[in-house]
Formats: C-alpha cells, structure tokens, sequence
C-alpha cells in the first residue's frame, strides 16, 4: 500500500515512492518492502502464490512470452532446452570463467569467444544471463507492483559478497532492462545483518559470521560493523553444495535401498517425481521424525519409501562436514575466534535443517541465530536498505558515496564502469584490460562519468595514452587500470603494463563540476534510455566479438593454409561473408547465429592444425 501524504509547505499532495528490495537468489527470487504505516519490511506475497519466486525462465515452444517462477519450473525436465535455471552463476562470467559446469546444465551456453561474456541459446534466439535476469526481476517488479498497487521503479538488489565488479555490473544492468533503476547492489550476508536490526544504529559495534546455505550454493561470511559502514573481514564457501545435493543423496539413497527401476533415472517425469518426494522427505524431516510416500512407475507398479531423521542426518553428514569445513577457513582468514563473534547468522532455506543448526551452532560454539525466515532474511534486509535510501530512517548514517559512475572507454565506444555510483569515499577499483591489435603499443585511456552505456551520452573527464607497450599480439599485454577516488573527490588514474611494467599516471580533478540538477538529470536520462541502452550495448559487444571472431579467423587461415583443403577454405569464406552479412545489419541474434556457425566450422580445422603443430615441434626432439 502506498501512502499519501500532503505537503503543508506547497499544499500538494505527495506520493512517497516505495522502493523495493530484491533478493535475486540462484534458486529462489523475492521481493520486499517497508511498510510505510507499520514501518516494518515485509516480503511481498502476491494474489497468495507465496513469497518465493523459483528463478527460473521457460521459453514456450511456441514462442509465447517467457514464463517465471513455480510455473517456469514445471520444465525442467519435461523441457530443458526451453527452461534456464541457475542463471545467476552465468551472470557476468565468460565462458573461459565457467570451464566445464557449462556442460551440467540442461540447456545449450554459447562458446563463441571464449573472452566474451556467455549466451544462451534457446531455438534461434541467444539470450545473456542479463537478459533472462532482467525476467525474473519484472516478474518480481510485476507482482510488487500488482500487491501494492503503485507503480515501482526503483530497487536495492542484492549479490553474494564475493561478487566482482563484472557480475555486480551485470546484476545493475539486469536490474535497469527490467525497468528498475537499481539505487544500490548490498552484500547478502549484510541486508541479513540489517534485517536482524546489526547496524541501524551508527554506534553499533558487532561482528558476526553469516552462514547462508541455498539451493545450489553454500556462503560463508564473516562481517564487521562499525560506524553503519559493512566490512567483509572474510568469505568462504562452495559455489557448488546446497540444498540440491541434500536432495540427491536422499533419492540415491532409495534408488539402491528400495531397488527402483532403472526408468526413475531415464524417465523425465519418474526423475522429476523421485527428485520432488526426496526434496519433500527433506523439508518435511526438518519437522518430524519419520516420512513415508510412494513412488509409482509408468506401469502403475507402487514403490513405498522412507526415511528417518537419523537416517537422514547419516546421508547428508558430509556435505554437513564440507561447509563446516568452509567456516573454520573463513575464522581463520578473519583472524578471529569463534569467542569474538557477537552473532552467528542463519540465511537460505536449507539452513532448516536441525543438523545444519546443530552443526553451525556447535562449531561457532553459540546458538545460531534463525528468528527470522531463513528465505526472507536477505530481502527484508535489501527492503530495510531501500528504506534507508529513500531518506525514511534520518537517524541511520548515510556515508559519503560518489554521485555518479565512473569508468573508462572501451572498444565499439561502451562505457565500462570502473567506480560504481553510490560507492563510498574514498574508494579504490581497478580492471585489467588488453590490446585489441596485433603489435598495439600505445593505448588509449579515456575517463568518463556517468550513467549511460555509452560514452558519447556521458561526461569525459579527461583521457591519457599509454606509451611504450612493447609489440606483442593482440590479447597477450596485461594493462591494469586503477582508479583512486581520495575523499575530496579527486580521481587518480593509473594504467601499467604488467608483462612490461610500463606505467603511466594522471589525476583529474574537479570531479564535481556538476550541480546536483545535472548529476539529477543524467540519472534521469539514465533512466528514461536504460532498456535502449542495455540493448545498444549487447549489440555492440556482440559485434565487437564479430570482428575479433572475423580477425582471428582471417589470421588463422592466412597462417595455415597449407593444412586446408579448398573445400574448408571456401565454406570458412562463404560463412565469413554470412557473417559481415549480419554484421551489416542492426539485428544481434544473426551475427551471433552466424558467430556460432563459424566457431563451429572451423573449431575442427583448428584442432587439426594444432595437432600439427605439436607433432612439428616434438619430431626431431628426444625424450629422456
Ligand atoms: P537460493 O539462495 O540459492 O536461491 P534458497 O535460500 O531459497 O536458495 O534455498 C532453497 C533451498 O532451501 C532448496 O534446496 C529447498 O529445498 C531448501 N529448503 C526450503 N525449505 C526447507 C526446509 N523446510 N527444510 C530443508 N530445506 C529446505
Ligand atoms: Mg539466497
């Protein structure tokens, strides 16, 4: 509910915006606000469909608008290729990055240039994890708006702490196509201390461990709050342990125990029902002692099974063991003692389970903390942020942050953020970057503000060169770029050649020469073009990756055309022309069909010419 109130200065009426605070989770999305009459945060549970929101995305097959949540779900098994889930771990990551998880997920991930960010492939149509993102947060947006019945706009999202600079850029960039403009990206484990009420007053002086076990992934954080400022002492963790794995040694567990047919392996629908009774033994062991179901085959023959609490505890007491494992790691780093903590926080739903609580609370030697419900802490805590920033908690210190973003140029003129806005002061950041050329020896840097994707609708600041890289091939030279921001705003940029160490410095300064209507009114801009940025932007870097895609084949066959045969040479052409073709063109999904056919065509050759190589540089060379 929105509230209305009137300006006794003016004699209008004023609507207090609600900004929302997101928990855009692996497994599970939720939304939540402040209340503005109870001022209590509240998880939003739309027309009663509940508070969570599965965080998946299912492309009907017949080209429908995508569907999100419970009903997305549906899918997984019956239709994987059409139904993304876990795209929180693609977001911002390159292929490179992903190594070979790409293969575990059911549907196709793009390996078109292994330095550029991952795609979707979904029938003809590719998809960035920021795209499929940007679904779930409208539908997130849609039920907000639809429960509160006024407009929302504006949104706090949170990341896991060891987020980098790209996944956070990602999730504002998600946040912005979905029509949101994103006032701030928290910690998780630091909207789950503010929703335990850690840090709302300045004088606060706590430190607490934050354990936050999910569906697909384990966290550990261990924070210290002094003066409202959040400090990551440590994290730990395992991208890849959560609730999902409790439920696959249960169902391996009846599959031997119980003999069942091998078709609860190969059948979708047995799969997905064998995989559902163990997540519901699971949630329900949680409660009770014992539980009994039954499973039934295509043919109608029934399988009874159960399972025991003390059973249970036995299957899953390693993977218990592992992330107990992660936290004496994550201590040790912080430099503390488990006595040091003030508060030992439970976070995801599969911190329900008693032998989770047992473990954590004996490990940190005092009762864990899970007053509050586990799949909500982080949301409310995002809402309780949202609050703060819309001004509605003045007793609560707000710390220096710059205006506006702060970045540098890079390649097809995309601004690539460096200093988020609404960083705190003083601050430090950096990138690594490279050459885009063969034999590159001067690069330029050139600095900029703002908030569009692209250079030229924002502030340039100044710009420097970079001399003296020695020639080396496109790709090899390391050129690190740091930005310094001290506490009077001025920015010191720095940009050294790691291989070389050639270095080169600048300072740019005044940074503010903006008044406070320009720096209002390009986030306004901001705001009014975001979709239409982020779109102009995924063009593109999808045409950037053309052309280095385009030059790195030229390169390869001109070197090795002594190992083709005219039959490769002439259908590598033809599918180059297909390519500048597309790029000719303003659309982004055929230049990337066109990429992913030409990777494919010559993927072959290009293995065939290393082997070639290899076997060049091992004749004539003794072995021992
Ligand atoms: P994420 O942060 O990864 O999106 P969540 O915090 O929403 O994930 O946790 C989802 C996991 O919590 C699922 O594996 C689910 O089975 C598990 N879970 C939910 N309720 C319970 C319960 N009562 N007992 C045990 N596990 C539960
Ligand atoms: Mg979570």
């Amino acid at each position: 509910m929105a509230t209305v109130a009137i300006n006794l200065a003016t004699g209008t009426f004023q609507q207090e915006e609600i900004i929302v605070g997101i928990d855009l989770g692996t497994t599970n999305s939720l939304v939540a606000y402040v209340h503005p009459d109870t001022r209590q945060p509240l998880a939003i549970n739309d027309q009663g469909r509940g508070t969570i929101v599965p965080s998946v995305v299912h492309f009907p097959a017949d080209g429908g608008e995508p569907v999100v949540g419970t009903e997305a779900r549906e899918f997984l098994l019956t239709d994987p290729q059409r139904t993304i889930y876990s795209v929180k771990r693609l977001l911002g990551k390159s292929y490179r990055d992903l190594g070979n998880h790409a293969e575990q997920l059911g549907y196709k991930v793009i390996d078109d240039n292994s330095e550029g960010l991952v795609k979707i492939r979904v029938d003809d149509r590719f998809y960035s994890p920021i795209e499929l993102s940007a679904d779930i947060l409208k539908e997130l947006r849609a039920r907000a708006e639809h429960a509160l019945k006024t407009p929302v706009n504006r949104a706090v999202i949170t990341v896991p702490a060891y987020f980098n600079d790209s996944q956070r850029q990602a999730t504002r960039d998600a946040g912005r196509l979905a029509g949101l403009e994103v006032l701030r990206i928290v910690n998780e484990p630091t909207a789950a201390a503010l929703a335990y009420g850690i840090g709302l007053d300045p004088s606060d002086e706590k430190t607490v461990a934050v354990y936050d076990l999910g569906g697909g992934t384990f966290d550990i954080s261990i924070l210290r709050i002094q003066q409202g400022i959040f400090e990551v002492l440590s994290t730990n963790g395992d991208t890849y342990l959560g609730g999902d794995d409790l439920d696959r040694v249960v169902a391996e567990h009846w599959t031997t125990t119980f003999q069942l047919p091998a078709t609860f392996q190969t059948n979708p629908h047995l799969q997905q029902q064998l995989r559902l009774a163990a997540e519901m033994a699971k949630k329900y062991l949680s409660q009770h002692d014992d539980f009994t179901t039954q499973l039934t085959d295509e043919a109608g023959q029934v399988f009874p099974v159960t399972l025991t609490r003390a059973q249970f505890n036995d299957l899953i007491r390693p993977l218990v063991d592992r992330t107990i494992a992660a936290c004496r790691q994550a201590l040790a780093d912080s430099t503390l003692a488990a006595s040091d903590l003030d508060a030992v926080l439970l976070v995801g739903g599969s911190t329900r389970v008693p032998l989770v609580y047992d473990a954590v609370s004996e490990f940190f030697d005092q009762p864990a903390n899970n007053s509050l419900n586990p799949d909500e802490v982080v949301a409310l805590g995002a809402a309780i942020q949202a609050d703060i920033l819309a001004g509605n908690r003045r007793d609560v210190l707000l710390l220096d942050v710059t205006p506006l973003t702060l970045g540098i140029e890079t390649l097809g003129g995309l601004l690539d953020p460096i200093i988020p806005r609404n960083s705190k002061i003083p601050t430090k950041a950096g990138r690594q970057y490279t050459t885009s050329v063969d034999g590159q020896v001067n690069l330029k840097i050139a600095v900029y503000q703002g908030e569009r994707d692209l250079v030229s609708q924002n502030r340039k600041l100044g710009e420097f060169t970079l001399r003296g890289i020695p020639a080396m091939p496109a790709g090899l030279p390391k050129v690190d770029v740091n930005f310094l921001l001290n506490a009077d705003g001025i920015l010191q940029v720095e940009a050294i050649e790691l291989r070389s160490n050639t270095r080169q410095q600048v300072e740019i300064k005044p940074q503010y020469g903006l008044t406070d209507e320009q720096v209002e009114q390009m986030l306004m801009d901001s705001l009014v073009h975001a979709k239409e940025d982020v779109s102009a932007r995924l063009l593109i870097e999808a045409r950037t990756a053309a052309e280095q895609l385009l030059y790195q084949v030229g390169n390869f066959t001109k070197k090795n055309r002594q190992h083709l045969t005219e039959e490769e040479l002439t259908a590598t052409e033809a599918q180059v022309e297909r390519l500048r073709t597309a790029l000719a063109g303003t659309e982004r999904d055929p230049i990337l069909k066109a990429m992913d056919e030409l990777d494919e065509l010559t993927r072959p050759y290009a293995e065939r010419v290393m082997n070639i190589s290899i076997q060049q540089a091992m004749a004539g060379k003794k072995i021992g």
